[in-house]
Formats: structure tokens, C-alpha cells, sequence
């Protein structure tokens, strides 16, 4: 099975607060450094790097899905469906039908 999370995306430019001290962009969840570039927000973790800090390395991102499916083969299954759950549920107007559906009977089975 498979099916497609929406992630909302944003861009964050770090020139826009040039001069200006009270420039507070947040910080990216992942590496805890400032938000820059491509910033996604994937509930409940919260806001991570896109792109990776040099080429070659991974996004803050990536990492934290990578950690999503370490959880399934470490704690079964139903670690990973509550993530992604957890995704549709603060943005569910974002996915489909079919994908609430999914999920829902996913976590069901568990
Ligand atoms: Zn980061």
C-alpha cells in the first residue's frame, strides 16, 4: 500500500531580516539551528529543514522519516501509523478521502 502525505512547505529567507535585530525566523526541530531555505511542517514533529546542510548529507527532514521507519522495525507497526496519523490529523483537509481512510484502518489493524 502506499499513500502520499502532504507536507506544507515554506521558504524562509534569511536576508529578509538583514539588519534587523529582532529577526526571529524560529528554529527547525531537527538540528535546532535557525529555519532557512525550504522549511516543512510534519506534525507532531514540527518544523525541518528540506534540504540538506551540504550536498552529500541528509535534510533534517529525511532524517526524521528515517526515524519514523526505525520505529516500525524497533516497535512494531503501530509507532509508525501513529506518526503519520498524527500528520493527517492536523492537516486533514490537506489529504484525501482515501488516505484519512488508510490510515485510519492501518491503526485499526494494530
Ligand atoms: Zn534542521
Amino acid at each position: 500500500m502506499k499513500i502520499t502525505l502532504d507536507l506544507p512547505e515554506y521558504t524562509v529567507d534569511p536576508s529578509d531580516g538583514h539588519g534587523d535585530p529582532y529577526y526571529d525566523p524560529g528554529i527547525c526541530a531537527g538540528c535546532g539551528s535557525e529555519r532557512a531555505g525550504v522549511m516543512v511542517r510534519l506534525a507532531p514533529h514540527g518544523h525541518l529543514h528540506a534540504t540538506p546542510p551540504h550536498e552529500g548529507e541528509q535534510s533534517c527532514l529525511q532524517k526524521v522519516v528515517d526515524g519514523i521507519a526505525e520505529n516500525a522495525l524497533r516497535f512494531g507497526p503501530r509507532a509508525a501509523w501513529s506518526s503519520v496519523a498524527e500528520h493527517v490529523a492536523k492537516y486533514p483537509s490537506r489529504h484525501s478521502a482515501s488516505t484519512i481512510r488508510a490510515v485510519i484502518t492501518e491503526l485499526l489493524k494494530r
